[in-house]
């Protein structure tokens, strides 16, 4: 979610708090869409999501995920850039934090699939938290707890793919299915410079898919924005049906926000245990959910109040 500090930036002013979304009614009317046909009716299984940074695809998509993971889908989240200056100053360097900032996905989309198949289909019960009882996340509480990288694991040059390696978490019986990850290496923070090679890459990346999801290029954020408009011009040429999520926009849009376009705006309902999966995916990001240094008075780029708009038993996105 990266984003870079600019003086009347909406993204640094303070943010819409989550109880003032909750209590605007025409969120929770927006027509219901299933999560496997988000996009319209979906020609063939499989969904690619398009992230600007490593977390992304998780706060705006992950239900969106795990619903295409549970139905036995192909699933590529396609990384633009590796979020490497998420902290520019800050005392992690940004070779460290762009290893770490991909592990964390690669995590964060073991959660996701971890209970695919199997419980959703019915032949296990979901075992997770009702809906009104899901507790809110807490920087020190997670129930994932990533290892200390270990950069040698990480190849380091080129476009790179390949399922996320086990996150330890409860697995259950059937092995993770995941989520394949391509990382196109653009720099952080310039997503636009570079658009042209993005739809080049994208309208390879996402044919033959069924659906695609992309940030929205309304975000408000240069590389989200960049990404939206990258991802929908691939589609295009490569004729897969998308759907964009925002992120940044439920900070700093408030309900009823004329720059939102609510008419194309579509709920994609998650189930509890859906739910929880996304909401141990999010705690998978401790490089965004942590300050970076104990007791240092450091920049928490998703404080607990920002993470609540993620932690909905809904998501919305754009069609
Ligand atoms: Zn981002």
């Amino acid at each position: 979610m990266t984003h870079e500090i600019a003086p009347a930036d909406p993204i640094q002013a303070p943010g819409t708090r989550e109880e003032m979304w909750r209590a605007w009614p025409r969120l929770t009317e927006l027509p219901r869409v299933e999560p496997l046909e988000a996009a319209g009716p979906a020609r063939t299984g499989g969904l690619v999501v398009v992230a600007a940074h490593p977390d992304d695809e998780i706060l705006g998509a992950g239900g969106l995920i795990a619903a295409h993971l549970d139905a036995g889908h192909r699933v590529r989240v396609v990384l633009l850039t590796d979020g490497e200056k998420s902290h520019p100053g800050g005392p992690i360097p940004p070779p460290v934090l762009r290893a770490r900032r991909i592990r964390e996905t690669e995590r964060a989309l073991a959660v996701l699939g971890s209970s695919a198949r199997g419980r959703e289909a019915g032949r296990v019960r979901p075992s997770g938290p009702e809906v009104g009882r899901v507790r809110p996340l807490s920087p020190e509480v997670g129930p994932v707890r990533p290892p200390e990288p270990e950069y040698g694991r990480l190849r380091p040059t080129g476009t790179q793919s390949g399922p996320p390696r086990s996150s330890g978490t409860d697995t259950g019986p059937v092995p993770p299915p995941g989520a394949e990850i391509v990382r196109l290496r653009l720099p952080d923070t310039e997503v636009a410079e570079h658009e042209a090679s993005a739809v080049a890459e994208l309208s390879a990346l996402v044919a033959g898919f069924g659906a695609c999801a992309a940030p929205w290029s309304g975000d408000v954020h240069g590389d989200h924005e960049a990404a939206g408009r990258a991802a929908a011009s691939a589609c295009a040429s490569a004729d897969v049906r998308y759907v964009e999520y925002p992120v940044w926009m439920w900070h700093w849009a408030r309900p009823d926000d004329p720059r939102v376009p609510w008419k194309r705006a579509v709920r994609v309902d998650l189930t509890p245990e859906r739910r929880r999966r996304k909401r141990d995916a999010i705690a998978c990001f401790e490089t965004q959910v942590r300050p970076h240094a104990p007791g240092r008075d450091d920049r928490v780029i998703l404080p607990p109040e920002e993470i609540e708009h993620f932690l909905r038993p809904y998501e919305v996105v754009f069609r």
